[in-house]
């Protein structure tokens, strides 16, 4: 399906059908996604019922949501989809977690064979956890441009205490109704403007693990995702006034990285180094000291790792040389002294450390390609003001944490949460002195 939208005095096309349909790729793989159906428009809603008409013999329906999201779309919906089980949680503290996932199991009808997801990116993990262990499909719907993971096999689960990505399913199909989305809170579409940027660093970390690890890398995934990142950029003023056509190319975009993940099976199209920083908030921080949004997380990360780069490309060939040491491996004492009781985990993670067995003179033959990504690469300033026309957080600060105690670690620890080269882990790994 194709929808038209202005992007200042174009007119574009957002296509998913040539997304949805399997194709055998130049990089040697076939991409394919469990996604089968995308429905993102204008009043997309009132589509639902064809939609799970079109898709299967779906009669036990129950609808998932919480009590913001039921006013605004799940209302609509399990009244377009009578009869069908609703299931209401409560907002407040509403995490994707065991606590959840039981509410709505036990809840969960005999015989259902189909459950909708209404609302952001907890209420899809939460649903998309029970319908895994439950072996039913199901559909999203989204509330808000928050976040790429819609579309995710995988739950950002907090089990016990502990951040985990948790198996779980895709949906079999997505209907985004761009008037609902529009309307959500600025902070969630701030969010998501935030995650989406993030992409600018991930692709060029990715292109950093092809040139010196060579990394599968698909470029037909990466213009695309670089394109819808373009777009949003190039649209991110108009989306405070609930501009239509920004949102949907928000929410394009979003979407988009969240398959290309599937097209990979890897992360790469949608997480490097950026996200990197996230997770590290994510796992040392308490969420009662810390409860920003994902997007926000990754929106802080992406300033943080484009004023990195940035920095170390002003010096000249002969500085980096310079400034460059031989590899050094993260030693136990310092992964303990940093990471506490989740050391054992990093050092798991990073027993086969990516970048060992890269030689700083290969990293310097390089260093022209490098310098080139870098420079395609929004400054800080650039983003900045990206982020400030849509009220996203940029700081450290802006998320609560503090500077002082946080920043001087930051660089040389979050690139140790997981075992991926990115350009920051690669000035970890060869002790780069700013
Ligand atoms: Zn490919
Ligand atoms: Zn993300």
């Amino acid at each position: 399906m194709l929808i038209t939208v202005k992007n200042g005095s174009e007119t574009m096309n957002l296509d998913f059908t040539s997304i949805l349909t399997e194709c055998s790729c130049s990089c040697g793989r076939v991409h394919s996604s469990e996604v089968r159906r995308i429905v993102m428009k204008q009043g997309a809603l009132s589509e639902l019922p064809s939609v799970i008409a079109e898709i299967g013999d779906y009669h036990r329906l129950c609808v998932i949501c919480d009590e913001n999201t039921y006013r605004v779309a799940g209302k609509r919906v399990a009244e377009m989809i009578s009869p069908a089980q609703i299931i209401v949680l409560n907002p407040d503290h509403l995490h994707a977690n065991e606590k959840a996932v039981g509410m709505v199991q036990n809840e969960l009808g005999d015989g259902m064979d189909l459950l909708i997801a209404v609302g952001s990116g907890t209420v899809h993990d939460i649903t998309r956890y029970v319908a895994y262990h439950s072996g039913l499909s199901f559909i999203s719907v989204p509330t808000a441009a928050s976040v790429d993971g819609y579309v995710s096999n995988v739950a950002a689960m907090t089990w016990n205490g502990a951040k985990k990505t948790m198996t779980a399913c895709a949906p079999i199909a997505m209907v985004a109704d761009i008037d609902i989305i529009a309307d959500a809170p600025m902070r969630l579409t701030a969010s998501g403007v935030g995650d989406m940027l993030g992409k600018y660093t991930a692709l060029l970390d990715w292109k950093i693990g092809k040139l010196l690890c060579d990394e599968y890398y698909c470029d037909r995934i990466v213009g695309t995702v670089e394109r819808a990142v373009v777009n949003v950029k190039n649209s991110v003023e108009k989306l405070q006034s609930g501009d239509r056509d920004s949102v949907a190319l928000l929410m394009y975009g979003l979407v988009l990285s969240g398959i290309a993940m599937q097209h990979t099976g890897i992360s790469r199209p949608a997480s490097g180094s950026e996200h990197h920083i996230s997770h590290f908030i994510e796992m040392t921080v308490p969420s009662e000291r810390c409860d920003a949004l994902h997007g926000e997380k990754v929106g802080v990360g992406l300033m943080l790792v484009s004023r990195l780069y940035h920095a170390f490309n002003a010096y000249s060939d002969a500085e980096i040389a310079e400034r460059l040491s031989d590899y050094t491996e993260a030693t136990d004492s310092y992964v303990s002294e940093q990471f506490g009781g989740l050391a054992e985990e990093i050092y798991k993670e990073n027993a086969k450390d990516c970048a060992k067995g890269i030689t700083r003179e290969q990293i310097l033959a390089v260093l022209p390609e490098i310098r080139r990504e870098i420079k395609a690469l929004p400054t800080p300033e650039e983003l900045s003001l990206l982020l400030d026309a849509c009220g996203a957080c940029k700081t450290l600060a802006d998320i609560g944490l503090s500077e002082v105690e946080m920043l001087p670690e930051l660089y040389a620890v979050a690139p140790l949460v997981r075992n991926r080269l990115t350009l920051m882990r690669l000035l970890r790994c060869f002790s780069f002195s700013k």
